[in-house]
């Protein structure tokens, strides 16, 4: 089964830390051993692991992508947004955690980031579970 967190982002670009929710649904699921799929359906907007500790390097990456891809230079696309999209392919829409003992193996300083290019919006990060309940 696939479950699904909602995401309501606030600003145009965002950077949404989402590791408690994703923990939640690992928890909850009693995989023990096993992989967590994470899937944004959406083509502008992207998921990304990266340090959760530091807010500076969250801004430090929204920074980059905005110098990288500016809002306006001369894009074909009509409606407006193709730096976001741009940067929604530039991220990915989509990466795997693996799970142990029942919990996320992410390292000590990674976060699960859904990343907001064209918002604010509603957005949603499909969650798929799949591997061996806990004995
Ligand atoms: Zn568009």
């Amino acid at each position: 089964m696939i479950k699904h967190v909602n995401v309501k982002t606030g600003a145009r670009v965002d950077l949404i830390d989402i590791t408690s929710e994703i923990e939640g649904l690992v928890e909850e699921s009693e995989v023990g051993e096993g992989v967590c799929y994470l899937y944004v359906p959406h083509t502008t907007a992207g998921i990304t692991i990266n340090e959760g500790a530091d807010p500076s390097v969250r801004r430090d990456i929204i920074h980059t992508l905005q110098k990288i891809v500016p809002r306006d230079a001369g894009y074909a696309h009509m409606e407006g947004n193709s730096d976001a999209h741009i940067k929604s392919s530039l991220v990915g829409t989509s990466t795997i955690v693996l799970i142990e003992q029942g919990r996320l193996q992410l390292g000590t300083w990674q976060s699960i980031f859904f990343c907001e290019f064209d918002g604010p919006r509603d957005r949603r990060v499909a969650v798929k579970i799949m591997g061996s309940k806990e004995p």
